[in-house]
């Protein structure tokens, strides 16, 4: 991932007053120890700019600033500095120590009212919860003090984390997206394979967007895309002068794409890239394990983004439906809905979200409604992971994804079982 260019990245400036606790704050949000962390005001100088990956929200770079509130000549200077950030940001985190009081809080407005000429949404990171106890610090009374959305955190104990992401999808700027569908994981000069059958179910005389959205990305990486239908799969790689590095095929097509591309190539499908370039891949891959634990008399919620027209042997009102009963062994029953903002309310009264391949919906639409039903402790999963999971591919479409396996666990010949049971069971629907 540190691959992606720094410009596609979002970047997050973080600004607070010395030792508020800004490179703390880093290390929680990147679970790692890689800023500087001392005891000494000020240990932070000219604006750092680091790129890392903050998990859901994938590849950002991180501004972390000096603390602005010194005095003397060397500090207008990073004063100056500081404030050219905002230049470059898209969304700033404003660091509080609650121990300094509401009385003196020129420096904070100051930021809150830089962040306002340039357009940068800001969110007040009030830390150091350890010390002071979260109770005892209202975000409510921070967020009307400021004028800004609040959040108590101890960056230090890593505790109002999540939260704390969840307010960053939020005010992120509404273009933003994952820097690549397919550029990070080919080279140039590299052959792509993308399998598109042309069955009833295309549309006459053109692609459909996914597709045509992955073919420029396959090109724009200076890539090959080599197009096919499932048919001509097998004729086409074999008659490439090299391997492919990577096969994209319909979910449709699933079976006989993954029997005809080599086991040493990287095969997905168009529905898992989009799970990842959309949402968070890991979560949803994760959300699909609760389909095991179906039970008769579970409430299942399939959430449609939009008010499509749904059609006979519609995937998200009849396939899937009728495969998650087979696979609890009984009934049980099903809630749509459609469009909306968020999920509803009442998520927990279910035991598993299936959401649907969100093309209407952009990243930050998708991740605060996955962020959504975690907080609420349900398991998430979309139509493509829980299909691939289905045909009983799932490892291997996710061969491309590490991190997204991982999230499957290490019971694999467990897993290929029940998989294989699943498939057995599901077998009537998936001939059709
Ligand atoms: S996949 Fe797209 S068309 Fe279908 S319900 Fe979701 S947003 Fe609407």
């Amino acid at each position: 991932m540190n691959t992606t260019p720094r410009g596609q990245r979002l970047h997050i400036a973080i600004f607070g007053r010395r030792n508020a606790g800004k490179s703390s704050l880093i290390n929680a949000l990147t679970n790692q120890d890689v800023a500087i962390v001392s005891d000494v005001p000020g240990t932070t100088t000219d604006p750092v700019y680091k790129s890392m990956e903050i998990l859901p929200l994938g590849p950002v770079v991180i501004i972390d600033t000096a603390g602005i509130d010194d005095t003397g000549e060397l500090g207008e200077l990073r004063v100056r500095k500081t404030m050219d950030v905002f230049k470059k940001a898209d969304l700033a985190l404003l660091v509080v120590d609650p121990g300094q009081g509401k009385d003196h809080l020129e420096y904070e407005r100051g930021v809150v009212a830089r962040a306002r000429n340039e357009n940068v949404n800001v969110i007040g990171v009030i830390n150091k919860a350890d010390i002071y106890g979260r109770e005892g610090h209202d975000a409510g009374a921070w967020s009307s003090e400021l004028g800004i959305p609040c959040v108590i955190v101890s960056a230090l104990k890593r505790e109002g984390i999540e939260e704390l992401k969840r307010l960053i999808v939020q005010s992120a700027p509404k273009e933003w997206t994952a820097p690549t569908i397919v550029g990070d994981l080919i080279a140039p000069g590299d052959f792509v394979v993308l399998v598109i059958p042309i069955d009833k179910a295309a549309p006459k005389g053109r692609l459909i967007l996914p597709q045509q959205q992955v073919i420029r990305d396959v090109i724009e990486s200076d890539a090959v895309a080599v197009m096919a239908k499932e048919r001509e799969l097998r004729h086409v790689i074999e008659n490439l002068t090299r391997k492919p590095r990577l096969v994209i095929t319909d979910s449709s097509v699933f079976l006989k794409a993954a029997a005809d591309t080599p086991p040493d190539v990287l095969f997905t499908s168009f529905s898992v890239l989009f799970a990842r370039y959309k949402g968070d891949l890991a979560a949803l891959v994760a959300g699909v394990k609760a389909v095991e634990d179906l039970k008769p008399g579970d409430r299942v919620l399939i959430a449609e983004a939009c008010t499509h027209h749904a059609v006979e042997d519609d995937i998200g009102r009849v396939k899937i439906p009728r495969w998650l009963r087979q696979a609890a062994g009984g009934e049980i029953t099903f809630d749509v809905v459609s469009g909306g903002n968020m999920l509803p309310d009442n998520l927990s009264d279910y035991k598993l979200v299936v959401h649907c391949g969100a093309c209407m919906l952009n990243r930050k639409e998708m991740l605060s409604r996955i962020m959504q039903a975690q907080e609420a402790g349900v398991p998430i999963v979309n139509y493509g992971v829980l299909m691939a999971h289905i045909h009983g591919v799932l490892r291997r479409a996710l061969s491309p994804f590490p991190a997204a396996l991982a999230a499957l666990g290490s019971e694999e010949d467990e897993d290929e079982a029940m998989e294989l049971e699943l498939l057995k069971r599901a077998g009537g629907w998936l001939a059709s």
